[in-house]
């Protein structure tokens, strides 16, 4: 049975936490004397600390009930407040699947936890065998599981996703930043059949947000409300909020940018595998690209040099470079860069 009090940190359970003026009076009409803001001017008030709106459109958006949704300045914030909501410092665990995303290891290291990394196979899947010895542990309070996977590119296979949720006795994260390119459904759609689950999606990649920071968990209530707990008072900005109200209402704008990125994803797949200098293109179902070389160092240096910036990530996975789908023109000026160094 999954006992989520009993995974919680016992001062964060205890926790009587900030109440601001709007979260007193919740009404919008009337005379506002109660927060020492400035009445004039037009970002003058404190936005709203529950992020209300942004969350309806959302609920609709994805058929999910608002009280299931937590907005976290980018899912950055929200894996930080995970952390420090489940793990007590120097005592529990955290583990993920190597190669992944670096935040869970920064977010861990910031908070004292250790995290565990169980390593891919060749096919970058999860080998659920080797979890076995960990899954006992009651210090472990958290699984990170990032699908697709940054920077492999892929997703994890759905029975290996399965098994952990069932077996596992503690918190699993999915980390979904990728999913809107992806044709896979997101785990967001099974919150009721597992109450261990959050899933953690991005206004900052499909959405074209990054720069407005605005993270989603989709998890049960009580989750929900122990991260309200924790969090800043007013973490989301007004801009921020607006921001992502606004790409919510410009449906046929995003699905067309991904359309588009989508058909350059498969053109730079062509393209790069016409050069020689390329030995393998990891499978992808993201909106980027992990690309074997013979020697990734002197390339991704040779496009720095050319001013094409990529992400080298020889030191994760052996001469790999991560290069995230460009427009039209950026993809090409890749390709002749390539070319060109490919002949000196
Ligand atoms: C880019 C990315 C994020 C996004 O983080 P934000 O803080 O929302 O910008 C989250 N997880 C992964 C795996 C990513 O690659």
């Amino acid at each position: 049975m999954f006992n989520l009090k009993a995974l919680v940190r016992p001062n964060i359970l205890a926790l009587k936490p900030y109440s601001s003026a709007r979260d007193e009076f919740k009404g919008s009409e009337g005379i506002f004397l109660d927060a020492n803001e400035n009445p004039y001017g037009i970002l003058n008030r404190y936005p709203d600390s529950y992020q209300t709106e942004l969350k309806e459109r959302l609920s609709e958006y994805k058929n999910i009930p608002t009280k299931n949704i937590f907005i976290g300045n980018g899912s950055d914030e929200i894996i930080d407040l995970i952390f420090r909501v489940f793990c007590n410092p120097e005592v529990d665990k955290a583990l993920t699947f190597t190669p992944t995303f670096g935040m869970y290891q920064v977010a861990s290291d910031i908070n004292n936890i250790e995290l565990i990394k169980s390593p891919l196979n060749d096919n970058f899947q999860v080998n659920t065998e080797n979890l076995k010895p960990y899954l006992k542990d009651d210090t472990l309070k958290l699984i990170f599981i990032c699908s697709p996977n940054n920077p492999t590119g892929n997703c994890f296979n759905e029975s290996d996703i399965e098994i952990i949720l069932n077996e596992f006795k503690g918190v699993v994260i999915i980390d979904e930043a990728y999913i809107d390119f992806s044709d896979k459904e997101s785990w967001s759609k099974m919150l009721s059949d597992y109450p261990n689950l959050i899933v953690t999606q991005t206004f900052s990649k499909a959405w074209a947000l990054a720069s407005a920071r605005v993270g989603i968990a989709y998890t049960g209530e009580e989750i929900v409300q122990l991260l309200n707990k924790v969090k800043m008072p007013y973490s989301i900005s007004k801009l921020n909020q607006q921001a992502a109200i606004a790409a919510l209402d410009n449906q046929s704008g995003f699905k067309k940018s991904i359309a588009i990125i989508l058909k350059e994803k498969e053109q730079l797949i062509l393209k790069l595998n016409q050069l020689n200098l390329v030995k393998k293109i990891h499978p992808s179902d993201a909106n980027f690209l992990l690309v074997e070389f013979d020697n990734a160092d002197k390339i991704y240096q040779d496009l720095v040099s050319q001013k094409i910036i990529t992400r080298n990530r020889h030191k994760l996975v052996n001469n790999c470079i991560r290069i995230t789908v460009g427009t039209p023109d950026e993809n090409k000026k890749l390709i002749n860069g390539l070319l060109s160094i490919s002949k000196s």
